[in-house]
C-alpha cells in the first residue's frame, strides 16, 4: 500500500472587488469596506453599502481584534487537501468594528476554542500570491 501524496488546497481568486483585502492580508492587515455615507463596515465585499445602498465604499484598516461568534471543529476533513490539518477550528467571527467574518482559529487546541473567546487576526501565507487571515486567542 502506498501513501496517497497530499494534495494542494483550494485558494481564493481575487476578483476586482476584493482585491484591495487580499493586498492587505499580504501587508499584514485586516481591511474592510467602510460606507463613507453611513459609516457601516461591510463584509463580504461588493460595490454597494447592504445599509444604505451607496456605492461611497472606502478600504478602512480595522483592529483585527474579535470575538468568537460561534464554531465547530472538523474531526474529518472537508477535502483530501485538509486530511492533515484535522481536528481543526472552523470559526464566525465577530470583529470589534462589527461584520463577522468565517475562518479558522490556531494557537490552541480546539477543545479550548468558547463562544465569546477574545481572538486577533494571525495572517497565515498561503502562497505567493495569497495570505490567508485567520485568529488566535488573545494573550
Ligand atoms: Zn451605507
Amino acid at each position: 500500500m502506498s501513501e496517497r501524496p497530499p494534495r494542494p488546497k483550494p485558494l481564493p481568486t481575487p476578483t476586482a472587488i476584493t482585491r484591495p483585502f487580499w493586498e492587505a492580508a499580504k501587508d499584514r492587515r485586516l481591511s474592510l469596506q467602510r460606507c463613507e455615507h453611513c459609516q457601516t463596515y461591510v463584509f463580504y465585499p461588493r460595490p454597494f453599502c447592504p445599509a444604505c445602498g451607496s456605492s461611497d465604499l472606502a478600504w478602512t484598516d480595522v483592529s483585527g481584534r474579535g470575538t468568537v461568534y460561534s464554531y465547530t471543529v472538523a474531526r474529518r476533513p472537508t477535502a483530501r487537501a485538509f486530511e492533515s490539518d484535522v481536528p481543526y477550528v472552523i470559526a464566525i467571527i465577530e470583529l470589534d468594528e462589527g461584520p463577522r467574518l468565517i475562518s479558522n482559529v490556531i494557537g490552541c487546541a480546539p477543545e479550548e476554542v468558547r463562544c465569546g473567546m477574545a481572538v486577533e487576526a494571525v495572517f497565515e501565507d498561503a502562497s505567493d500570491a495569497i495570505t490567508l487571515v485567520k485568529f488566535r486567542p488573545v494573550g
